[in-house]
């Protein structure tokens, strides 16, 4: 398709019009608001493989909590995990923290102001470092997200990607990026990937820089990984005694490959449960892995669990916000009314759908296949 070249003064056109359509129609989100690069890189390390809904509100509270450097180095590991349930893929968190410590042992306290001294910190790469550097600081370099890839492989009408590619698109990114306004045009295009340039039937009418790109929405259609669909119980022990009652959880393995030392519910056995009713039956959704989970009351009892040699605890209330619980404990305590909902009364935006009623009765899974699925389960919450 005929498109105007990307150089000399329509290069310029295009940055112009790019940066209009971004004055006009970008979202109003909390990172936006400021300049202030510990809150931008936090946002930025939030963002990768999670959705602005579903990280909104727990930005908002976590900038709250930790609102500086020195208030997330001083924290607690174990804490700023619980801050981080429902984000999943927990190991940033932890790479977040040890790059808070540094900061404060090698620099002072102070967010370091370069693209290639950002990339120094523990969990920051090439996208993180350019996307605080260019927004709080103003260096002119260019990032390059799922979202900008897009947008520019449209542009050029290219359409497959391998690493000759990526080198190109850099390079691309580099070249349209409008110096003098480094960090509003990464968010400009970001958006664009976001908003218009989707990855199924992009908006190419309401595109503000249509008339430069190749393809204009006549592109191969993007497959999507087949949803693999995995079925899964889980049992909550409850200790009447208080009020809330306090529920029993298990400790992931330090050594664990994901999700290393946070709290779960138990499995259930659904051999030993086939004459139990559920309370619940949800499903959860992480990444290309649809879990039907399915909850009980009561279940094995607590001797038995512990001979398998996890560390156990009994927490209720407002004490289960301070655990790092897995993000399908905490939507099933929610749930069950055992621990209190965030106050915007979102729980889960990303992962929750309640199931119609009926309930199923008769042979289920084995146990062993069952235990063997809390591997997947947090494989893809890692
Ligand atoms: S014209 Fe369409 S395909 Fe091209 S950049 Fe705009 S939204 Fe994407």
């Amino acid at each position: 398709m005929k498109a105007l070249p990307l150089r000399g003064e329509h290069l310029q056109a295009f940055r112009k019009a790019l940066l209009w359509w971004y004055s006009v129609h970008a979202r109003d989100l909390p990172w936006r608001r400021t300049r202030d690069p510990y809150k931008i890189w936090v946002s930025e390390i939030m963002l990768q493989q999670t959705r602005v809904a579903s990280m909104t509100r727990v930005y908002r509270a976590f900038i709250a909590i930790y609102p500086t450097v020195p208030a997330l180095a001083l924290a607690g590991e174990d804490e700023i995990l619980a801050r981080w349930s429902g984000l999943g893929y927990y190991k940033r968190a932890r790479k977040l923290h040890e790059a808070a410590r540094l900061i404060m042992d090698s620099h002072h306290g102070k967010m370091p102001q370069t693209y290639l001294d950002l990339l120094k910190l523990p969990g920051v790469g090439k996208y993180t470092a350019g996307a605080v550097a260019s927004i709080a600081f103003g260096e002119p370099v260019a990032v390059v997200d799922g979202n900008v890839e897009r947008v520019i492989m449209r542009l050029m009408g290219a359409t497959t990607v391998n690493a000759q590619m990526r080198k190109r698109i850099d390079v691309m990114a580099q070249r349209l990026l409008a110096p003098e306004e480094a960090g509003t045009f990464n968010q400009a295009m970001m958006e664009l990937g976001a908003m218009l340039c989707h990855p199924r039937q992009p908006a190419c009418i309401q595109c503000p820089v249509r008339e430069f790109c190749r393809t204009q929405g006549e592109h191969p259609t993007v497959v999507r990984p087949r949803t693999n669909k995995v079925n899964i119980a889980y049992q909550v022990l409850r200790r009447s005694k208080k009020n809330p009652p306090q529920v029993l959880l298990l400790r992931r393995p330090t050594d664990a490959a994901q999700m290393s030392g946070m709290w779960e519910l138990p499995l259930a056995d659904p051999v030993q449960m086939h004459r139990q009713h559920p309370v619940w039956r949800t499903m959860h959704t992480i990444t290309h892995t649809q879990y039907m989970v399915t909850v009980y009351d009561g279940g094995v009892a607590e001797e038995e669990l512990q001979s398998e040699g996890r560390e156990i605890c009994w927490a209720n209330g407002i004490a289960l916000q301070d655990l790092p619980l897995t993000g399908v404990t905490r939507k099933i305590l929610m749930h069950l009314q055992m621990m209190p909902r965030p106050l915007d009364g979102t729980a889960d935006p990303s992962n929750s759908h309640l199931l119609p009623a009926p309930v199923a009765h008769g042979p289920q899974p084995s146990p062993y296949g069952q235990r063997r699925n809390v591997a997947n389960v947090d494989a893809g919450e890692e």
